[in-house]
């Protein structure tokens, strides 16, 4: 731990505001949360009996999607093991099918979200402010974000009476309200 306070101390050196305050507290901080944010891009997401969900499969790092992702993915996974009768092969390959695009459209945002919240010029820091002061650039953000965090999702508890036990809400998710697909 030493040496990562080490590390955060000389990458922040010399700047203002709060930062030389917040750096002389690292010295009496008894824990440090210390972490790079990264993401494993899997080729597929199942072998044999084990599929991947959430972020192992499809994380979308701070992209702002990743909860959600984990829970339409969720859904999608049981919905499927149950239509499949149990059978892990033909489930995992649909609930793959299904998503895809869905996650891989959410992990595109997530690619842009880093590098514009911490860019690494002046010149970076001065667009970045610029486009959060202005609320149309802002909102024009948010609906780009909608845009592909939306996804038709399969009508299991229709499909299988059974299901609704469980409390399966299904429909489009997404900002532009919900919607059965059949
Ligand atoms: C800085 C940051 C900001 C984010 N902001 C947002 C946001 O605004 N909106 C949003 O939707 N998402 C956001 N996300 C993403 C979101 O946090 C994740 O997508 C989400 O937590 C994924 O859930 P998960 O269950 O797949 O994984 P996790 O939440 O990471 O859960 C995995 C769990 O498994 C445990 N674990 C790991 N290995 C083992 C092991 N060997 N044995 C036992 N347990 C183990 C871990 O300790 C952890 O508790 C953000 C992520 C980051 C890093």
């Amino acid at each position: 731990m030493a040496q990562q306070k080490t590390l955060i101390r000389d990458a922040f050196a010399g700047l203002g505001w709060e930062v030389p305050r917040l750096l002389e507290s690292l010295g009496q901080a008894p824990e440090l949360y210390f972490d790079s944010i990264s993401r494993a891009d899997v080729p597929t997401w199942s072998t044999g009996r084990i599929a991947l969900l959430g972020d192992a499969a499809c994380g979308a790092t701070i992209g702002g999607m990743g909860t959600g992702t984990a829970v339409v993915a969720a859904y999608v996974l049981a919905g499927e093991l149950a239509r499949a009768r149990g059978d892990h092969r033909t489930a995992f390959a649909r609930y793959e099918h299904t998503l895809r695009d869905y996650a891989q459209g959410c992990q595109k945002g997530g690619d842009r979200t880093g590098p514009f919240l911490a860019p690494g010029t002046a010149t970076g820091l001065w667009v970045r402010n610029g486009l959060l002061n202005r609320r149309w650039l802002l909102n024009k953000m948010l609906d780009m974000g909608k845009q592909i965090s939306s996804v038709d999702l399969p009508d299991y508890a229709a499909e299988l009476p059974k299901a609704a036990a469980f409390g399966v809400v299904s429909g489009r998710v997404g900002p532009r309200g919900a919607r059965r697909q059949r």
